[in-house]
């Protein structure tokens, strides 16, 4: 156990240092050369999406069959639901207090000719109706997570209502999902190098100046981050869970950064278990639930930066919001950030859903789409810890949370 405690903060400590030298990296390499070391960082992205789908069906269908109880299974899917509303309302409501408050878009110019040529958004009903799956084989072809998880729920039932018969299908998956445990540690070992790619790639193709005329924007998303995470996050933790959450955000950083890196809630799952299970004791059948869908649905960043982001283009184009549309803000963020995938980017696009319901410009959206990438590292890093917070709330309510891991060294 000490030597594992040790290797795991060598390794926390050398994706830093990757970071760190990611930046100069990219800012010595430029926008011609930084090609030469990018493909570390995209290779660390494939490996990680590699990990998804295996894990996520096998510990879903594992953890499924070790609740058993029905009952208890419906409890945990209402609470985690509940709280994952929760908050991201919570926090669509900070980053609108904040907008308003830093004024994050006043002073701004609007370019001549802006033009956003983003996917459309998807309707909430197609958003509703791909919940479930016709092709349990293409959902995972495709990486459909939620699709992936609704098979996998009915799928865990049966072989448990199968009895004896069933027992091998659990048996095959319980093995499969420790492989995938640690298939997922092997590929952390390219975790320095991978960050030092992906950040290179970022500094070395939009470079640094690109932030300057955004700072109040860019400010108002990361201090709101910050204070959901403290406000929040820390409430949750030490109110409702009796847990310190000190403890928590120090064993969480590890699938935090990874998330602010690879600016995806999805590809950053694998750890984000791992990290929920080996570290903060929570037990694999909360985990296999609530964090696949977490990385779903559970988008407390994103909502938050939608709420920053519809009050800065408001605040350009010289509208005043009024309480009622904010309100809107509110309920369209929260239901938006729930059809967000967790892909970079996916925030922006999900944007227009927002803008669009209290009748601001499109093209608005244009307006932060070449910083989108900076703001995303925020928004992805706090989604993630929010996973990770509902988790550890859910295990501990429920008697399934090991204190022992929680609070060891
Ligand atoms: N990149 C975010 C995530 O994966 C989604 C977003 O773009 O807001 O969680």
């Amino acid at each position: 156990m000490a030597q594992k405690k040790g290797s795991s903060q060598k390794l926390l400590v050398w994706i830093l240092v990757g970071f760190a030298l990611g930046i100069v990296g990219g800012l010595i390499l430029g926008k011609d050369n930084v090609i030469w070391v990018a493909w570390m960082g995209d290779v660390f992205i494939r490996l990680l999406k590699m990990l998804i789908v295996p894990l996520v069906f096998s510990s879903i269908v594992v953890g499924v069959a070790s609740i058993g109880d029905p009952a208890k299974l419906g409890r945990v899917g209402l609470k985690t639901i509940l709280y994952y509303l929760l908050t991201t309302a919570f926090a669509v409501t900070i980053g609108l207090i904040l907008g308003n408050l830093m004024k994050v878009g006043a002073g701004m110019q609007i370019g001549e000719g802006l033009q956003f040529t983003g996917k459309e958004a998807p309707s909430l009903y197609q958003v509703f109706l791909n919940i479930f799956p016709k092709n349990p084989v293409a959902a995972m072809a495709n990486g459909a997570m939620l699709q992936i998880i609704v098979f996998a729920l009915f799928f865990g039932i049966a072989a448990l209502m199968a009895g004896q018969k069933g027992k091998l299908v659990l048996d095959v998956m319980d093995s499969v999902a420790e492989t995938m445990y640690k298939l997922t540690a092997i590929v952390m070992w390219w975790a320095p190098f991978g960050v030092f790619g992906l950040i290179a790639k970022v500094v070395g193709t939009k470079g640094l100046a690109i932030l300057l005329p955004y700072t109040k924007v860019i400010l108002g998303v990361y201090i709101g981050v910050i204070l959901h995470a403290l406000i929040t996050y820390t409430g949750v933790l030490s109110l409702l869970a009796r847990l310190n959450p000190w403890v928590f955000f120090k064993k969480a950083f590890e699938a935090t950064f990874t998330a602010f890196v690879t600016r995806s809630s999805s590809a950053t799952l694998p750890v984000t278990m791992r990290v929920a299970k080996e570290k903060l004791g929570v037990s694999e059948s909360i985990a296999s639930f609530v964090l696949p869908l977490g990385a779903t649905i559970n988008m407390d960043g994103t909502a938050l930066y939608q709420g920053v982001a519809a009050l800065f283009i408001a605040q350009v184009y010289g509208m005043h919001l009024t309480l009622s549309q904010q309100i809107m803000v509110v309920v369209t963020a929260t239901l938006a950030s729930i059809g967000t995938a967790g892909v970079p980017g996916a925030g922006l696009i999900m944007l227009t859903l927002v803008t669009q319901s209290i009748g601001l410009p499109i093209e608005g959206v244009a307006l932060i789409a070449g910083i989108d990438v900076f703001l995303d590292m925020a928004r992805t890093a706090l989604n993630v810890t929010g996973d990770l917070t509902g988790a550890t709330f859910v295990a501990k309510s429920e008697g399934e949370l090991d204190e022992n891991v929680y609070y060891a060294e």
